[in-house]
Order: structure tokens, then C-alpha cells, then sequence
């Protein structure tokens, strides 16, 4: 190309455009290094891609687990609240590597007498107290509930050394255990049963003063293998308290000894129901699982009263066998009453049960078994078909904690049986939720103890869709409310957080011990991420193929936060690494506003812009090849007519140029826009964001358009869009359905205004979604 011996007229008729388009490139000055570009891809964040874990999210070839089989026999001393047990765990190594040692969870020596889990946070005398709590807190001695091991044996019955540090074991195996070897080890050992509505652990007894009665919900009742696998090695992180639980599969044979006259329900199938069952029991199952439409008691609510007196001496043994499983949970009490009804699954059936004493009644009997079956059915619709034979919903006082097939949920009616609202959607909401746990993590079994959002975020956005479909099919439950009163997914919900103080923020990839606010950071936040992913960004159905293909993909394995953000974008070729850096790697929040609007029109003379441009240059308008100019309005008040003509009416240049240059069919083809507008919208906010905005003309017409992401790619903080239109633009309205969680939304309008409309209605609940 020749560079020299350009024309003045030339060179004019250039520049101006060069400068138009550095400014459309932006202000690259204030961008830092592009190497810090919020687009670039996650290389430096994710594991490198390998046999076991594919770049596309997807288990590799070489891809492993171990397995866990366990034998194991218990018996609960409901007199004096222990639970003594055996067990015999046979441990399959699948992965390429010799184990020198083993490592096991003693998750109850949490409540040991030495723990350090209640020292690791500070505490502070208080302005004042509940005589309960202070008897609680400074009046009682601390409660003894770690595990007693009597021994460790190796199959030959011999004893295998082992050395418990807090609530880990590692026992010595007398020689390395290869590759595709098993070991069998013996464990027996009791422990005091926690009252967990007094020390919130997630499971023990609630002791029932009016009649003595005690209700169990059981779990980490026995020791526990840890999970080995190719991403931690031995995990084997403490449990602190917060960070829950990681758990290889295996197959459970369980029996479990309590007083006759307790009503039992785990993790598994029912071995023995004839043994343990009455006739008339057998009856009610036998309808029971015929059932599609409502439930059938098993035990009703007199027969559990009667009960509550036996206090029988003797005892019963429930056997209950499990497949697949990645932990066992039981609960019993002579307090239960028992309800079942049949879920059609593909073409067989699932069983949805709940477990309540009286005090639960009358919402239970209304609403748990029915709860169970539509989580099933709608969670199965976006992931897999639930695998399992059953799913239980137990009642107990403050709980929501989830096992394989069974879990514990609060939403305790007043003494006379009446209830509120709030009782009532929080039993349904916590019922979904921990229902839905089935799904992520017991299939899709992530490593809780890393990553507290990959099952509570995950599980938190699908209870949301679930609790909105149940809304939508159950309005006569919801009334007068238009939608499910969720307390966690609309993107509204999570901006108080979002806005808050930064240096008491983590991003979601934290460690849950490591937060200030587990519920907005492993619950909250992944949830609306995820449904404004949905919702916003992907659109329902690249997400929900790409969502199901996770599940599917990670069904009986363990994923990895790679495998899922990987999986996402392989399933849809949507490139969200810029979404996941932002929202799960970082604090940063959402804000986007409109800077400016100005407005323009077109005509003959060269504008304010280009006669600057000619004085600095001392040159001369004069040597300026016809050109077509777009004046700022508001700087010439008298031209504020012009705008509103079409272009060709106000330019003959262009009038000129296109009965020269377009045939006459062109030209009556040519769009005829009366109206320019330069609108400046800026990005406060660290994250980048789809832009949506609605556009209000003057005949009240409306028009929306949504700007990629990809918008803020070149400049973080600033994009500038002509508008040309046919109508006078009255208002624009930045995200007006409030989809992206944006924390200041005193921006989001032209003219400003108040903010109410849509976002006020939606946060009452009132307006249909
Ligand atoms: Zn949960």
C-alpha cells in the first residue's frame, strides 16, 4: 500500500471516521492489561484435563472410585440414649495406586469431650441472655458424645493399630493394599446420642417431655470410610462442623435393634417387613403401593398415640439392605405415625413415605408424602429417573438434613394445631430441598467437605424451578400468593448479600468452614447464578440439556466443580468462562446503568465536532469533500426541529449520493430513520452482564434488546450504542424484569425515575411468572 503523496481531501474524508472508531473501540487506557481480561479462558483456574477427568467434563477413560461395602449391626439403647455397633467394612481399591493405610470418619467425636470444633469461633459476653441459653452456655458441663472405639480387626479377628486424630482414623493394614485388592476390617464401638435440638447436630434425639418419649433420627452413626480418588487423594479434611460430608458408594446390609414397639424407616429396602410389620401394616403397604394419588397410612395417628405408653421391653430388629448408596441413615421412635403412597418412575414405581409423631399434625398428613412424590417426579424430569426405591420425610424439630432415601425436615404446627403461612412453605420449601439432596449429592456425589456448593447450590437452584412448577400446579396451596413464596433463586433476593461488605465476602469457590455467610455463599448465591444462567444468559433449553447432561454424566460418580462448568459449556457451546470467573471466583457484583442519552440530527453543515477538529488543524471547511453530519441536539436549540425528518430530508448530499448510486428499488428498499440517538451505558459493577433494555417511544410502544456479554470485552466499564429510529424515544429502562441481580438500580432508567413496576409486584409475590 502507498503510503505518501495523500490528498488533503483524501486524508479528511478518513480522519473523521479513525476518530469515530477509536472511540467505539473505547478507552483502552483505563483497561489494564489485557492479560486480566474478564473473558480470557479459565487455564490458570482449572485442573489440567487428564485420563480421569476430560476436558469436556466428562469422566476420562482411566476414571475411578472406590468402593465401600458394609455389614453392620446396631443397637439403640433408647433407656439411657447410646447406640452401640459392629461393623465389617469391605474395601474395594479401584484406583491404580497401593494404599499403605486407610482412613476413616468418626464424625461424632465432633461432640467429643477434646474437640476443638466449638473453640475455632470467638465468643463475646452478650447484652443479655435467655435463662435457657445461659444454662446452656455457662451452666452445663460439656456433653460427652465421641465415638468409644473398642476395637479395629483385621478379617482374621486380629487387631489392626489405628490412630484417631479428631474426627479421623487411620488404621495400619499389615501390608500396602494394590490395585484392584480388597481388605475387610472390623470396627466395634457405641456413643451417648446427642439431643440435637439442643446441640443443632444433624442427627441424635428430641426428647418429648409429655410422655418420655424420644424420637431418633440417626446418622454418622458408624465409622465411615473417606473417599480416596484422583483429585484429593485421601480426603480426609476434619469435619469442623460446617463443611458436610464426602462418602464413597457401596452396598449396605444393616440391622438395626430397637425397642419392639418403635416404628423404623432408613436408607434401603425392608428385609424382614413381615417380621417387623402387623398384619394390618401389611395390609395398608399392600395398598400403599397402589396408591398414585394419596397417601395410605401405615400406622396411624391413634395406634401411634397408644403407642407413646407401651415403653415395651422387648425388642425388634429391622433388616434393611441398600445398593449403591454412599451412606445409611435410620430414624425410629414409638412416636411415628407412617403414611405411603406409590410414584410412577419410568415403568416401575418409587415409594414416597413420611414419618411423624402427632405434634407434626395436621400439616404433615397433608403435605409430606405428597411433597415427596412431586420433588421426585420433578426433580427426575431434569436430571434422571430418581433410582432409588424410595424416598422418606422425616419430622423433626429444626431439622433439614439429607441422607440416601431418607431426611429430616422441621415445620412444626402450633400446640392446637394451627399454623402459619411461613411454617407451612417453609416444611414444603425444606421438604424439596432435602428430597431433592437424592439427586446432588447422593447420585451426583461431590465432595461436600470441599465444596459446599456443589450440592446446596445446585440442589437450591433445582428446589427453586421445583418450588415455581408447584406453584403453577398447585395454586389452590399457594392462594392468595400468584407463585411459590421461594425464599432463595430470584435474582432480587440475592442482592442484599451481593451489595454487602466486601471483606466479609468469600466467592462461592471456598471451602465452607472458610465463610461468613454459609447460606448466601453455598446456597443463595449458586442458585441464582444459576437460574439467571438459565433464565438470562443460556436460555431454558440450551441450559436444561446441558444441566441434565451433568447429572447424567456424573450420576453414581464423583464430579468436580470443573466437571460441571466444563460439562456446561461442552453441551452447549456457550463460552462461559467470563460467568463462571465472575460469579463463583469473585466478589464482584452487578450494576449497570445508562451514563447518557444524547440525541442527534442529520444535516448539511459540518458540526460543532468536525469545526473543532478543522480549527486545531487550522484548516478549512471549505476543502472538505460533501459529507453527512449528525449535530447534537441539545447544543443548537433551534435545530431541535430538524430532528424528526428523515435523513434524506435533511441532507442533500445523501439525497444526492443515492439517486446516484442506489437504483430506484434500493432506495425505496433504504430504512428511513428519524431519529438518532448516542446512548452511553456504563458498569459500575466488577461483573459483566448481558445488557437488557427496554426501549419506550413515544407512542408507548416498546421495543427490548438484549447485548451480549460480550459487550464489555474490550472496555470493562463503558459501552456506547447509535440508536436510529422511526419513533421518538422517550425512556429506556435497563433489565426491567430485575433477571440480573443488578444492586443499584437507581441507574437503570432514562429519564430517572422511581423503580417500581414489575420488580416491586414480583417481590411481593403477586405477579405471575
Ligand atoms: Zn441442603
Amino acid at each position: 500500500m502507498r503510503v505518501s503523496g495523500c490528498s488533503y481531501i483524501l486524508l479528511f474524508c478518513m480522519l473523521p471516521f479513525i476518530g469515530i472508531a477509536q472511540e467505539k473501540g473505547g478507552n483502552e487506557k483505563d483497561q489494564g492489561h489485557y492479560n486480566q481480561s474478564k473473558f480470557r479462558q479459565m487455564y490458570d483456574e482449572f485442573s489440567t484435563p487428564n485420563m480421569f477427568r476430560t476436558a469436556s467434563g466428562a469422566p476420562g477413560p482411566a476414571y475411578y472410585q472406590q468402593q465401600a461395602d458394609y455389614k453392620i449391626d446396631v443397637t439403640l439403647d433408647d433407656r439411657n440414649a447410646k447406640l452401640y455397633g459392629e461393623e465389617t467394612i469391605t474395601y474395594t481399591n479401584n484406583s491404580p495406586e497401593s494404599l499403605e493405610f486407610l482412613w476413616l470418619q468418626l464424625d461424632q467425636n465432633v461432640r467429643s469431650k477434646d474437640s476443638k470444633s466449638p473453640l475455632r469461633n470467638g465468643t463475646t459476653v452478650p447484652m443479655y441472655d435467655s435463662p435457657k441459653n445461659f444454662v446452656k452456655d455457662y451452666m452445663t458441663a460439656p456433653f460427652d458424645g465421641g465415638f468409644n472405639i473398642e476395637y479395629v480387626r483385621d478379617s482374621k479377628g486380629n487387631p489392626l493399630p489405628h490412630v484417631v486424630n479428631q474426627t479421623m482414623m487411620r488404621v495400619d493394614i499389615p501390608q500396602p493394599l494394590k490395585s484392584k485388592e480388597q481388605v475387610s476390617i472390623s470396627i466395634k464401638w457405641w456413643y451417648n446420642i446427642p439431643d440435637h435440638t439442643i446441640s443443632r447436630a444433624r442427627s441424635g434425639y428430641e426428647y418429648f417431655p409429655e410422655d418420655g418419649n424420644r424420637a431418633y433420627v440417626m446418622a454418622q452413626f458408624f465409622p465411615r470410610m473417606a473417599v480416596y480418588s484422583d483429585v484429593e487423594g485421601w480426603q480426609n479434611h476434619q469435619f469442623w462442623g460446617n463443611g458436610e460430608f464426602a462418602l464413597p458408594f457401596g452396598n449396605y446390609e444393616v440391622n438395626i435393634t430397637v425397642p419392639a414397639d418403635h416404628i423404623l424407616d432408613g436408607t434401603g429396602t425392608l428385609q424382614n417387613r413381615k417380621e417387623v410389620f402387623s398384619k394390618e401394616m401389611m395390609q395398608r403397604y399392600e395398598l400403599a403401593k397402589k396408591s398414585f394419588d394419596k397417601p395410605v397410612l401405615i400406622v396411624t395417628q391413634q395406634e401411634a398415640e397408644a403407642a407413646e405408653k407401651s415403653f415395651s421391653n422387648k425388642t425388634k430388629t429391622w433388616k434393611l439392605k441398600a445398593e449403591n448408596v454412599r451412606d445409611f441413615a435410620f430414624a425410629s421412635s414409638r412416636k411415628f405415625i407412617w403414611d405411603m403412597q406409590a410414584v410412577k418412575m419410568g415403568n416401575s414405581s418409587v415409594m414416597a413415605v413420611s414419618l411423624y409423631p402427632k405434634e407434626g399434625n395436621p400439616l404433615w398428613g397433608d403435605y409430606s408424602t405428597r411433597v415427596v412424590a412431586y420433588t421426585l417426579k420433578s426433580y427426575s424430569s431434569h436430571t434422571f429417573e430418581y433410582p432409588y426405591p424410595k424416598a422418606v420425610s422425616v419430622h423433626a424439630k429444626n431439622q433439614g438434613m439429607e441422607y440416601p432415601m431418607i431426611c429430616w425436615n422441621h415445620g412444626r404446627p402450633n400446640e392446637d394445631g394451627s399454623y402459619s403461612d411461613q411454617v407451612k412453605f417453609g416444611m414444603i420449601s425444606v421438604i424439596i430441598h432435602e428430597v431433592g439432596h437424592n439427586f446432588f449429592p447422593m447420585i451426583v456425589n461431590s465432595d461436600e467437605r470441599q465444596w459446599g456448593w456443589m450440592d446446596e447450590g445446585l440442589n437450591s437452584f433445582m428446589q427453586y424451578m421445583t418450588e415455581q412448577e408447584f406453584g403453577k400446579n398447585y395454586p389452590e396451596v399457594i392462594e392468595p400468593l400468584k407463585r411459590y413464596p421461594s425464599r432463595r433463586g430470584d435474582p432480587y433476593k440475592i442482592v442484599p448479600y451481593m451489595a454487602g461488605d466486601q471483606s466479609t465476602m468469600a466467592p462461592i469457590m471456598s471451602n465452607p468452614e472458610n465463610v461468613h455467610y454459609l447460606g448466601s455463599n453455598a446456597y443463595g448465591k449458586p442458585a441464582t447464578a444459576l437460574n439467571i444462567l438459565r433464565e438470562t444468559v443460556m436460555g431454558r433449553e440450551l441450559f436444561d440439556y446441558a444441566f441434565k447432561t451433568y447429572a447424567k454424566r456424573w450420576e453414581f460418580k464423583h464430579p468436580t466443580p470443573e466437571d460441571f462448568f466444563r460439562t456446561m459449556e461442552d453441551a452447549s457451546a456457550v463460552d462461559l468462562d467470563w460467568y463462571w470467573r465472575g460469579w463463583f471466583y469473585t466478589t464482584d457484583y452487578v450494576d449497570i446503568g445508562i451514563k447518557d442519552v444524547k440525541k442527534y440530527y442529520v444535516s448539511n453543515t459540518p458540526n460543532k465536532r468536525m469545526k473543532e477538529y478543522l480549527a486545531e488543524r487550522n484548516l478549512k471547511e471549505t476543502n472538505l469533500k460533501p459529507l453527512v453530519y449528525l449535530e447534537e441536539a441539545e447544543s443548537m436549540d433551534a435545530a431541535t426541529s430538524a430532528m424528526g425528518k428523515s435523513p434524506e430530508e435533511s441532507s442533500t448530499t445523501l439525497k444526492e449520493y443515492m439517486m446516484d448510486h442506489l437504483t430506484a428499488e434500493e432506495r425505496a428498499k433504504a430504512l428511513n430513520p428519524k431519529y438518532f440517538y448516542e446512548v452511553t451505558f456504563n458498569k459500575p459493577g466488577g461483573l459483566p452482564m448481558p445488557l437488557i433494555v427496554e426501549y419506550t417511544y413515544a407512542d408507548g410502544s416498546k421495543e427490548n434488546m438484549t447485548y451480549p456479554p460480550e459487550i464489555w470485552r474490550l472496555n470493562d466499564k463503558e459501552y456506547k450504542r447509535v440508536l436510529t429510529t422511526q419513533k421518538k424515544l422517550v425512556g429506556i429502562q435497563i433489565d426491567p424484569k430485575a433477571e440480573t441481580a443488578d444492586i443499584d438500580v437507581s441507574n437503570n432508567s432514562w429519564p430517572k425515575k422511581e423503580v417500581e413496576s414489575d420488580f416491586e409486584l414480583f417481590k411481593e409475590g403477586l405477579k405471575g411468572n
